[in-house]
């Protein structure tokens, strides 16, 4: 059986394992297909796409969108988007800044409550990478306030928590629009785990997303069998990834969460036939 991995965050976004190193371990635990996933970011893309090619695996160029509304937060991943796309970039570029307005705010209210803390300190943490919540929680772990990344989320930096701060994102709507509009194909990210999302996929798919995560390290059973039913349901494809984050959240899944590489192929075959269908409207 053929394996692979739609969804790696790298150093573009808040996972630990450059390209090389997403490659490396693709390799050493045979995959035949990765995909790299950074959350509003596609820095990676290209160095990854270039890497994984070299040693026979094969790629897709994705993206996992953060978006948010009235009824809560969803990710959205985008598969085989033009990553030179005009909307795609005008997309991340804002995001980038809600992302560093947001620190800026969470370095403050961290001071605050006794945690000397400036974005400087985090920048230094993310490096070039897309900034977020996961790089506050190294820093705390670096000035000893907590012991680790789950407790400051626990404790400081999730919603409802004291250093929680509110960060802008475009909605579901605007995400997939965007998505489609660099041609690729929009996907409901771990849906068994958001809360709120499984009841919303319905409305997801009004919106015209192209097929769900179904296969996910923290799916329940039911919640994946539900996921491919409603998929199977509408004619949407289905996709699985383990979300690696390299060694941030403990141990790499990457090789070892594994999805059937057969989903892989479903996928482009989905992409190439709306790329048909663009041809003979246009
Ligand atoms: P941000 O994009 O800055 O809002 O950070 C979101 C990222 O933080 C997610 O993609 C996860 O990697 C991580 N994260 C979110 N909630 C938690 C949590 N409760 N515990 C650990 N990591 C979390
Ligand atoms: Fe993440
Ligand atoms: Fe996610
Ligand atoms: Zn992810």
């Amino acid at each position: 059986m053929k394996y692979c991995d739609l969804h790696i965050h790298s150093t573009a976004s808040d996972g630990t394992f450059t390209p090389k190193q997403i490659v490396e371990r693709a390799r050493n635990f045979h995959l035949s297909g990765i995909a790299v996933t950074d959350h509003d970011s596609i820095a990676a893309v290209e160095e990854t796409a270039d890497l994984a090619l070299k040693s026979g695996i094969d790629f897709a160029p994705a993206i996992e969108i953060s978006t948010g509304d009235l009824d809560g937060r969803m990710h959205i991943l985008g598969y085989y988007i033009d990553i030179y796309n005009r909307d795609l970039s005008d997309l991340i570029d804002k995001q980038i800044l809600a992302r560093k307005d947001r620190v800026v705010k969470t370095c403050k209210v961290l001071t605050d409550l006794g945690f000397p803390s400036t974005y400087d300190d985090v920048a230094k943490i993310a490096g070039d990478a897309a900034i977020g919540r996961p790089h506050i929680a190294e820093h705390l772990v670096n000035i000893g306030a907590v012991k680790n990344l789950l407790e400051a989320f626990a404790r400081y930096l999730a919603g409802g928590r004291p250093a929680y701060v509110y960060k802008w994102a475009p909605t579901p709507d605007v995400a997939i629009d965007v998505i489609h509009s660099a041609g690729g194909l929009a996907i409901a990210a771990h849906p068994g785990v958001t809360e709120g999302m499984l009841p919303r996929l319905p409305i997801l798919v009004e919106m015209g997303i192209d097929g769900f995560e179904a296969y996910y390290p923290r799916h329940s059973h039911e919640a994946q069998e539900e996921i491919v039913a409603l998929a199977e349901k509408h004619d949407l494809v289905v996709t699985g990834g383990s979300d690696c984050h390299g060694i941030r959240r403990g141990d790499p899944l990457l090789g070892v969460f594994k999805t059937r590489y057969e989903l892989m192929i479903k996928l482009r075959e989905r992409w190439k036939q709306g790329k048909l269908r663009t041809a003979v409207n246009s």
